[in-house]
């Protein structure tokens, strides 16, 4: 039997990455039934909701949400509707893997990490306060409670993953209570692992041994702002946003989104590239537990990545979304 999941298409290069990943789906077989819906900037403008109530519903019955980009208005307007989905689920668990592709060239060939960052506080939980004029207080949350589960988690992924080493990074230094207690959780954690190395590492000094030596790193667990930072960074290393999927995880509840957004700049000219919306796809029938579907799809990417002649204009190639999508699809039917 197909499992139904809730497909939100979102703003910018959103419907049409999405319409580009359901085809690809279809093509391979996946054993999933859709309910779509548009939700973001451009459906509050149609309708006077930025996700309507019965795409809630869908994703509270299916459980399981393929979430294209939002926009967000900066410095004004809505809260971002990333972050409402997050808390409003208990997505707790962002998990964004960044791996070198042979295909892609950049400086460094050896980049496979995957970053662990907490989905529900810091300085996410967006409480700021006027003190006057021209003083504004933004409050930063850390819990024992947060910063354990997701800690955990980190460390359950590397042991079942056949990962060496998971790294804290933090501000503990500055922030010596808050940051200081994610820290203390990891050092505690960490010994229920004695077979996975761990270190910890300021965050600044993170970024900078991530472009100068990127390979060090293997899993890292990080509070909210700091993996939303090094996530785009990883993203730089191994080509570009187009190419970082992600997967929002609670204990109900289960979101697959590029980390990417929406793309303005872009929307509608047919360069997008798919395949950090895809890749997100396949963890999500790997969650579902259609391996050998993701499989697939995952082979038929890294044979057009390989072959190089069919690539979006992020990687330098020429080819539209589409001619992209044609040639994975093709791939597919091979292996058919
Ligand atoms: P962005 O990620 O949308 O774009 C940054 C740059 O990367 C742009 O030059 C864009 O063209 C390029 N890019 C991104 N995805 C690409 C793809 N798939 N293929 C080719 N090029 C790609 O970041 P931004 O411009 O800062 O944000 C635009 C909007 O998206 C904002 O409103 C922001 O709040 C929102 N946003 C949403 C999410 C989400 O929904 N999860 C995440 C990040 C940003």
């Amino acid at each position: 039997m197909k499992k139904m999941i809730t497909v939100f298409k979102g703003d910018g290069i959103g419907p049409e990455i999405t319409d580009c990943v359901l085809e690809i789906l279809e093509s391979a077989g996946a054993g999933l039934d859709y309910e779509i819906y548009n939700v973001g900037e451009a459906e509050w403008k149609r309708n006077g909701a930025l996700i309507p109530d019965e795409a809630y519903a869908s994703f509270e019955r299916n459980r399981v949400l393929l979430k294209s980009p939002i926009t967000t208005p900066i410095g004004h307007g809505f809260r971002s509707l990333n972050v409402t989905l997050r808390n409003k689920y208990d997505l707790y668990a962002n998990i964004r893997p960044a791996k070198s592709n042979i295909a892609v060239k950049t400086p460094f060939s050896d980049v496979d990490m995957v970053i662990f960052r907490e989905n529900t506080e810091d300085l996410y939980v967006g409480v700021e306060e006027k003190i006057d004029e021209d003083t504004v207080h933004a409050k930063k949350i850390i819990t024992r409670k947060a910063s354990t589960r997701i800690i955990r988690d980190a460390f359950e992924y590397a042991k079942n993953h056949g990962r060496k080493k998971v790294t804290c990074v933090h501000k503990a230094n500055i922030l010596k209570m808050s940051d200081g207690l994610f820290l203390d959780i990891f050092e505690q954690i960490a010994k229920e692992y004695p077979e996975i190395e761990h270190n910890d590492k300021i965050i600044d000094n993170t970024c900078m041994q991530m472009v100068m030596n990127p390979n060090q790193f293997d899993v890292i667990v990080t509070p909210n702002l700091y993996g939303d930072l090094l996530s785009d960074l990883a993203s730089g290393l191994i080509g570009g946003l187009g190419l970082l999927p992600s997967s929002n995880l609670g204990t109900d509840y289960a979101m697959f989104e590029a980390v990417h957004g929406s793309a303005p700049d872009i929307a509608g000219k047919h360069i997008a590239n798919p395949t950090a919306l895809l890749w997100s796809a396949c963890m999500m029938l790997e969650y579902l537990g259609q391996k050998e579907c993701a499989g697939k799809i995952r082979r038929a990417v890294d044979e057009v990545l390989a072959d190089g002649t069919c690539l979006t204009p992020d990687l330098h190639g020429t080819a539209t979304t589409e001619e992209y999508r044609d040639a994975i699809i093709r791939k597919i039917r091979e292996m058919n």
